[in-house]
């Protein structure tokens, strides 16, 4: 199916009010058809977050509290959000309809399968509001159920035969649709029980639509102008990258440029669809462009991701030993734990990960193999672009603006787009400082 639509990502924070939502109303009517992807109102995940906790802690006043609180609130923009009666109504209704039924899930058992019907609500609520909107302005649009189409599989990967046939099925009940509205974020798994594709994970189900459509562009609209080169929340001065290779926007979201979910960039790279990144509060802004093309010799952009822990294994018997690494590693996979930096030495190896919950069991097992110590509250710091190893001269200006800060870990060879460093958390501001000075400032 070759639809050569667009299809349009708007975040937490570009619906996060009834204005905001009025703009994008105002972005997506330029008479072109397209697929708009919304997540829940910026807050909206988190409360429910709140609430579910409250309820696993079987506090049901408590949760009560905080959704008649954020019903409240709701009730508020809608006011804001129509013009007319009929549809103030219409979005009193929608509102009610999703709080009562959060309100019947404070009375029973509550588990994690509640708690993704919880979390569910943001993502209804948002686009059930938008519709009505678009519909009150003259627009004709539909609503796309992604609980009809969205779907992983019995490893909790998103399942592309069946989102590509079933969403297909539902844009042919409506060919004369101008704009098609649906959620990000939400999915049913192999077992057809409400489920989702991860916290942030809206950019993953607006590329799996844009693959699944053949889209001729997926745009993540957010609150800022495109991929900055350095995080703009911790450095001052870092300026919008104009364009990306997959692999450099895959390797800077992974290791922390929460502008993109990780995930969202892999079918997006292989329908070789474009990936635009831009800014709905300055919608004439250039943003980022990510594709398949390469721009030889240039340093992208610096990303750090934090909360990693560093494990070494230091071993005598390791000298000249074969088979050492596979026990080690077979460590980590039996406790489905990813590695993400690997360093070795003669008579040791060093790794580092970001998931904990089974670090005793790991560190009980090495045990058996060496003498292990770890180091918390570390974090990996990512510098990417064009990083083939015969440029010379890129991993120097990298490794000199770390100068003065402290290196646990270097890795440099594994890709041809990054270099990784592993610090403490607490040099990371310093560090992230330092490169921006050496390898976009100077
Ligand atoms: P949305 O709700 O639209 O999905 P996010 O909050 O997930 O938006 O992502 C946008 C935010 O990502 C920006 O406001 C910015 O603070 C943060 N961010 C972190 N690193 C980067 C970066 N390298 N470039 C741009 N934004 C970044
Ligand atoms: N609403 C979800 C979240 O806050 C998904 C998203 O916004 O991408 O995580
Ligand atoms: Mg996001």
């Amino acid at each position: 199916m070759n639809t050569g639509m667009k299809v349009l990502k708007f975040g937490g924070t570009s619906v996060g009010s009834a204005q905001r939502m009025k703009d994008v109303a105002r972005l997506i009517t330029d008479g072109e058809r397209k697929i708009v992807v919304l997540s829940a109102m910026s807050g909206t995940t988190n409360t429910l977050v709140e609430i579910s906790d409250y309820l696993y802690k079987k506090n049901p006043e408590g949760a009560n509290e905080i959704i008649n609180r954020l019903e409240a609130k709701y009730r508020r923009h809608i006011d804001e959000l129509y013009a007319t009666p009929e549809y103030k109504q219409k979005g009193m209704d929608l509102i009610k309809s999703h709080f009562d039924y959060i309100r019947s899930y404070t009375k029973d058992l509550f588990t994690l399968f509640e708690e993704k019907v919880i979390l569910a609500q943001g993502e209804l609520i948002s686009t059930g509001m938008m519709n009505y909107y678009l519909q009150e302005c003259g627009v004709n649009s539909v609503l796309l159920p992604a609980l009809e189409f969205m779907r992983t599989d019995k490893n909790a990967e998103p399942d592309p035969v069946y989102i590509k046939d079933k969403l297909r099925a539902q844009l042919e009940l409506y060919p004369d649709a101008d704009i098609y509205i649906t959620q990000g974020f939400i999915c049913r798994n192999a077992y057809g029980e409400i489920d989702n594709l991860q916290r942030g994970g809206s950019d993953y189900t607006a590329s799996l639509i844009g693959a699944a459509v053949n889209a001729s562009e997926i745009q993540i609209w957010t609150d800022i102008d495109g991929m900055h080169n350095n995080d703009p929340r911790i450095v001052d001065n870092t300026s919008p990258v104009r364009h990306l290779q997959f692999e450099e926007a895959a390797e800077l979201a992974y290791f922390g440029a929460k502008i993109l979910h990780p995930t969202c960039i892999q079918p997006a790279k292989y329908a070789n669809i474009p990936v635009r990144l831009l800014n709905t509060m300055d919608p004439s802004a250039e943003g980022t462009l990510i594709s398949n093309d390469t721009e030889k010799g240039k340093i992208k952009a610096v990303a750090a991701k934090d909360n990693i822990t560093a494990i070494k294994i230091k071993s005598s018997r390791m000298l000249l030993a074969y088979g050492f690494l596979r026990k080690v590693f077979e460590i980590f996979e039996s406790y489905q734990t990813s590695i993400d930096m690997i360093c070795t030495s003669e008579v040791g190896v060093s790794v580092s990960i970001d998931n904990v919950k089974h670090l005793n069991e790991i560190l009980d097992d090495l045990k058996k193999y060496g003498t292990v110590t770890v180091d918390r509250d570390m974090c990996i710091i990512c510098v990417v672009g064009d990083l083939e190893w015969e440029n010379v001269g890129f991993e120097a200006k990298a490794l000199d603006a770390m100068r003065d800060i402290p290196v646990r870990m270097i890795s440099y060879g594994g890709s041809n787009y990054n270099i990784s460093f592993l610090i403490r958390e607490c040099d990371k501001k310093e560090a992230l400082q330092s490169l921006s000075k050496a390898l976009f400032n100077e």
